[in-house]
C-alpha cells in the first residue's frame, strides 16, 4: 500500500483505498485518527461546521493530544450561536479553530452577482463561499477529516471511511461514516460536550442563516437545509460528476 506520501496531493490507489476502508471498517475513530496522523501528520486537517459530529471528532483529537490543524469555512453567514460554540471550543480545549473565508465579501458579492445570490443560485453562492476558499486552503494539505455521516442520507449515504477527493487532490478521512446520529448524540451527553443551542430549537443540521430552517417532526436530519430547494449539499462533500450535475464547476 501507498503509505509514504512525500508530495501534496500524492495519490492512494483505488485499491489501497479499498483495502484501508476494509481494515478500518470497525475501527473506533481515534485509530482511524491516529493513523493520518501518522501517514500525513499536520498536513492532515480536520473541517467543521460545528455540528455534533464535528464537536466529537475535535474531542477525539484533544483526548489524543494530536495537534491536527482544525478549519471551518467562514462564509460570514453563520449564526452568532455558531461563532459562540467556536469560541467556547477554543477555550475549552485550548485551540484556535481556522476561519477560511470566501475571497469576496457580502458586499463585493452583491455587487458582482446581485444581492441574496442563495436566493437565485444557491450553488454559485456556495461554490464563491465554500468550495473556492475549501480548495484554495487544502492546495498545500495532504488529507481532510470531515464528520460526514451515511445516515444523513443523499449523496453522503455511498461515502466511504476513505476516499480520494478530486477536486481538491487530496485524501478526504470521514471516521464517523457508519454512525448514526443517536449514536454521535449518545457521546456528545456522556462527555458533557458542548453543542450549538439551535439543535434543541428545532435544527438538526445548520449552516448558513439563510439556508437553514428547522424540520417538522420525522423530517430527516438535513431537511432543513435549503428547505424548498431541489439542493442538498453545498459542493464541498460531492463527488466531481455530481458537482457539475449541480450547476457547480
Ligand atoms: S449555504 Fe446558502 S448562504 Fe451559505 S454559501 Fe451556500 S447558498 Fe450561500
Amino acid at each position: 500500500m501507498a503509505t509514504t506520501i512525500s508530495e501534496p496531493g500524492t495519490r492512494f490507489s483505488a485499491e489501497d483505498l479499498v483495502h484501508l476502508n476494509s481494515l478500518f471498517e470497525n475501527a473506533d475513530p481515534r485509530a482511524i485518527l491516529q493513523w493520518g496522523y501518522k501517514i500525513f501528520g499536520c498536513k492532515m486537517v480536520l473541517g467543521t461546521g460545528f455540528g455534533p459530529s464535528g464537536v466529537f471528532l475535535i474531542h477525539h483529537l484533544a483526548e489524543l493530544n494530536q495537534p491536527t490543524p482544525i478549519f471551518y469555512l467562514d462564509t460570514h453567514l453563520l449564526f452568532d450561536k455558531t461563532h459562540a460554540l467556536k469560541e467556547e471550543l477554543e477555550e475549552r480545549y485550548d485551540i484556535d479553530i481556522t476561519a477560511v473565508p470566501p475571497s469576496l465579501g457580502l458586499d463585493e458579492q452583491s455587487a458582482q452577482y446581485g444581492p441574496e445570490l442563495w436566493k437565485r443560485d444557491p450553488d454559485k453562492c456556495c461554490h464563491l463561499r465554500k468550495v473556492l476558499p475549501l480548495q484554495q486552503y487544502l492546495s498545500d494539505k495532504k488529507a481532510w477529516i470531515s464528520g460526514i455521516r451515511r445516515s444523513q442520507g443523499d449523496a453522503r449515504s455511498r461515502a466511504d471511511i476513505f476516499e480520494w477527493d478530486k477536486k481538491n487532490n487530496v485524501m478526504k478521512i470521514n471516521p464517523l461514516v457508519h454512525w448514526s446520529a443517536e449514536m454521535v448524540w449518545d457521546e456528545i451527553h456522556k462527555h458533557n460536550l458542548p453543542y450549538n443551542p439551535l439543535h434543541d430549537e428545532g435544527y438538526p443540521s445548520i449552516g448558513c442563516i439563510p439556508c437553514t430552517s428547522k424540520v417538522g417532526d420525522g423530517e430527516p436530519e438535513r431537511a432543513g437545509r435549503w428547505k424548498e430547494m431541489e439542493k442538498t449539499e453545498c459542493g464541498i462533500h460531492l463527488p466531481e460528476q455530481q458537482l457539475h450535475k449541480n450547476g457547480d464547476s
